[in-house]
């Protein structure tokens, strides 16, 4: 038995729909991008959306767009996939790192305060495992900074904050629609803004930086053959078909989301009072979507629980290495980076499986197997 930390859900519909593209006129820069980034900003509540091909692609434009290059400092938290700070160096920028509140795993907005200079242009936040940041307090900050806030939401679709849905409720959201989160395109990912300058700009980025609109053009346009490029951007595009996986997912993006929330019911309530156990806490007002359910281990070396839950079948895993202490950064300047609770997080954390398809004997051999962990 081997039950994985994520995996997709896909069924006979999804492939159904995806074969039908494959066998229409466009693979790609069809109209299946169009309706895909119209069924997620309508369920996110976001007037404008970009599908591109995977998140790391939406946060590079979504910095692009804000306009961040050499010189910049971003706010991030280290307690993500590195992702989120790298987006900030392939625009020659410097990603600073502010410790994270450990109740939530989230960005501590006191130490983003802490970390602001005269050079910091924007603070990307990250909803980790689902669970919203504290995003009042991170808008005061940027309104008072005058700073712009990009939310990585890779964990985040379906989770809500202060009954709104994540996705509209910063200058830009990130999404991932890689197989382990909440719906997959393969690899894929998308950025929501309400702002129309911004939406325009992230088009550019998306396709070399390449307009065919006679209003953005420098020079005269010459005739229906012409366009221009007016920005270095990439080929950072999604294919037809992989929308229409997206689109046939996000049909059953309700269901997704309450089945994971119905799984952290159980293991809440199965390791709620267990010693050695600490469980996520619930922010309040918050709707966590679960894209990972992370425990912390408290009397035990973390490596010799996850050693044993590995040996007994469970793809538990660790998310994530704090972004500062890779090689790269350390090498890079970030050698002396001081995030304390984030560290201590980070040697006690272990993600359980979480995904819709977990059947309940399964949510029960999880439980079963992490309580009877010795010594926890
Ligand atoms: C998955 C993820 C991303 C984007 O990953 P891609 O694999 O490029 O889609 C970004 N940030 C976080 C926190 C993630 O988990």
């Amino acid at each position: 038995m081997f039950i994985p930390y994520g995996r997709q859900t896909i069924d006979e519909d999804d492939i159904q729909a995806v074969c039908e593209v494959l066998r229409s006129d466009y693979l790609t820069t069809g109209p299946k991008i169009s309706e895909f980034e119209k069924t997620v900003a309508e369920y996110v509540g976001a007037k404008y959306a970009i599908a591109v091909s995977n998140g790391t692609a939406a946060l590079h434009v979504a910095c692009l767009a804000a306009g961040i290059g050499e010189g910049d400092e971003v706010i991030t938290t280290p307690i993500t996939f590195a992702a989120s700070a790298n987006c900030v160096l392939y625009c020659g920028g410097t990603p600073v790192f502010a410790d994270i509140d450990a109740k939530t795993y989230n960005i501590d907005p006191d130490d983003i305060k802490r970390k602001i200079t005269s050079k910091t242009k924007a603070i990307i936040p990250v909803h980790l495992t689902g669970q919203p940041c504290d995003l009042d307090a991170i808008h005061t900050i940027a309104d008072e900074y005058n700073l712009i806030v990009i939310e990585d939401a890779a964990h985040a679709l379906g989770a809500e904050y202060k009954g709104k849905k994540i996705g509209a409720l910063s200058h830009m959201t990130e999404f991932s629609f890689h197989p382990v989160k909440h719906i997959t395109t393969g690899e894929g990912g998308m950025v929501t803004t309400n702002d129309e300058k911004l939406y325009e700009r992230l088009k550019l980025y998306r396709t070399h930086g390449i307009t065919r609109e006679e209003s953005l053009m420098l020079n005269n346009n010459e005739g229906g053959w012409y366009y221009e490029q007016i920005e270095l951007g990439y080929n950072y595009r999604i294919t037809d078909f992989q929308c229409a996986l997206g689109i046939s997912q996000m049909k059953k993006i309700n269901k997704f989301v309450e089945r994971r929330r119905e799984i952290a019911a159980e293991y809440d309530k199965a390791f709620a009072k267990v010693e050695g156990i600490i469980t996520p806490y619930q922010a309040e007002g918050c709707k966590n979507s679960y894209h990972l359910y992370a425990i912390q281990v408290t009397n035990m070396p973390r490596k010799e629980a996850y050693d044993k839950l590995r040996a007994a079948g469970l793809g538990v895993n660790v998310h994530y290495i704090p972004v500062h202490k890779h090689p790269y950064y350390q090498k890079n300047g970030y050698s002396d980076v001081c995030c304390p609770s984030a560290e201590a997080l980070y040697s006690r954390l272990i993600s359980l499986p979480m995904y819709p398809l977990l059947t309940d004997e399964e949510i029960e051999y999880v439980i079963k197997t992490v309580k009877g962990l010795g010594g926890l």
